[in-house]
């Protein structure tokens, strides 16, 4: 009998393709999710399908880069531009993203983008079919890949399917608004474990199973026709050693050193996110406002060092957007520079890894207020940097994270007054209250780091495909 399998499914490969002089270079890529499931896709004839970020026509070039991605345990999903305009662009961040993240004024429901998504969704499927034996072990991430579940469980009833929602799931008043609501869940329901974030997205998620099929629950065990389906939540966690040591590494110190030469006499806020109106850049900036007029005794005292990370410029809420935070920011330092200080530093463009580290352990605070989101990776990364423990954190509560960072100061991301109260809250934290806080918080991230979340899903996984078979 051949050895089981387990394939990882995501939109996109932990690796980046680029032409380059005619020849192709293969970047891995160095993220949370890629890190963690490292220990899974690179062991036995274990592998990771996905669309590895460029185009190819010639099937000598996919041929390559198919042999290439072999030898590393990953195989490519190839899309064409059209599939990405309107599969990704299209009904992955024009309809699915906006809406589950309340933006319902945002989403849109066009029957084509529809259509492709379903269409992209089968090239998955006809991907995962060509590597994947009858009881292997399939794992599908995130909201590009919804119907994916029960097109691969028609094909292969006796699979053991798990999948993971990253981003909120949302209340059913919200989520009944998509025409295409039942094929979703039907979609989703093709697994045998569906993991969220939080149990708030887990709740969410078995009401409109509830009230949209018909199909009640015990303890978040489904039961459809004849099969079970376990609904849990799984915090994601960070890979916590990663941070904690990257501080001390040489790069990280040496710039470190030269943001404190240049911020010497500064109290530095950061605020580090992907450009994207679920996270609250706006409000902030309007906070930061409102933080000057009311404590003119901190102008010239702090500064906010501003990052946003390019992210789908071809969706036109994201120009729009970038456009509004330009102004913002623009608006902002002419009202209160002055020849030696500079209220707002903004950088529109990604850090390395230690760039972001130096920032994270020389940053007074961490302002990151996202009006939605799924988890938020970035409080955690900087509560780990902190190795003297000292910094504040200011999380909302819309984040997935807020759900245990609990020692952080929470607030109401609509809240103007609440996040300028917060400011100087965090400004004058005693050290020893922020010692005491950031211990607990970093002793949960220690604990319930990356490899625990996906040793605690596949732990599930496997419990739910027995008792399935208990009940065979
Ligand atoms: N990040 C990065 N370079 C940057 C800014 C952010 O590599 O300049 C990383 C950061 O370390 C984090 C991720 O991007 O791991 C962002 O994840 P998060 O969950 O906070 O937000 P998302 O972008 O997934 O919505």
């Amino acid at each position: 009998m051949p050895e089981k399998k387990i394939i990882i499914v995501s939109n996109r490969l932990p690796v980046t393709i680029q032409r380059e002089d005619g020849n192709l270079t293969f970047k891995p890529s160095a993220g949370g999710l890629a890190t963690g499931l490292s220990s899974v896709y690179r062991q036995g004839n274990n592998l990771w399908i996905g669309w590895p970020g460029l185009y190819s026509q010639q099937e000598a070039e996919k041929d390559l880069i198919t042999q290439n991605l072999r030898n590393d345990h990953m195989a490519p999903v190839f899309l064409t531009e059209e599939d990405v305009h309107e599969f990704y662009e299209g009904f992955s961040n024009k309809t699915l993203w906006p809406l589950f993240h309340y933006f319902t004024e945002y989403a849109q429901y066009q029957q084509v983008l529809w259509e492709a998504y379903e269409r992209v969704n089968r090239k998955f499927c006809a991907q995962v079919l060509q590597y994947a034996g009858p009881d292997d072990v399939i794992w599908v991430h995130d909201y590009q890949l919804l119907l994916l579940p029960s097109m691969i469980r028609e094909k292969l009833p006796n699979a053991t399917i798990g999948f993971f929602q990253h981003i909120p799931f949302p209340s059913f008043e919200i989520f009944r608004l998509l025409p295409w609501r039942k094929q979703i869940l039907e979609g989703m329901l093709g697994s045998d474990l569906i993991g969220f974030h939080t149990y708030d997205d887990m709740r969410h998620f078995l009401s409109s199973v509830s009230r949209i099929l018909g199909h009640n629950n015990t303890m978040g065990l489904v039961k459809k026709e004849n099969r079970l389906i376990q609904v849990d939540s799984f915090p994601m966690g960070i890979d916590y050693e990663k941070f904690a040591r990257g501080t001390k590494d040489p790069q990280t110190i040496e710039k470190y050193k030269r943001y404190e030469k240049l911020l010497s006499d500064q109290k530095v806020i950061i605020s580090i996110d992907r450009l994207d109106y679920s996270k609250g850049i706006k409000q902030r900036l309007k906070a930061m406002d409102i933080f000057f007029t009311r404590y003119p005794e901190y102008i010239g005292k702090v500064s906010l060092v501003l990052i946003v990370v390019p992210s789908r410029v071809k969706v036109d809420q994201y120009q729009a957007l970038k456009e509004e935070i330009d102004t913002m920011v623009g608006w902002l330092n002419g009202k209160y520079s002055r020849m030696d200080w500079t209220p707002i530093h903004y950088f529109y463009r990604s850090f390395s890894f230690h760039g972001l580290s130096a920032l994270y352990s020389s940053a007074e605070v961490a302002l990151i207020t996202p009006l939605r989101d799924g988890m938020n990776l970035v409080c955690k990364e900087f509560i780990a940097s902190k190795l003297d423990k000292k910094g504040v954190l200011i999380l909302s509560e819309m984040a997935g994270s807020a759900k245990e960072l609990s020692e952080a100061i929470l607030v109401n991301p609509n809240d103007i007054q609440q996040i300028v109260d917060a400011m100087y809250q965090a400004l004058t934290m005693p050290e020893e209250e922020q010692i005491a806080r950031n211990e607990e918080m970093q002793n949960k991230l220690k604990r319930y780091n990356i490899h625990r979340w996906v040793e605690m899903f596949m732990e599930q996984l496997e419990i739910v495909k027995q008792k399935q078979t208990e009940l065979e």
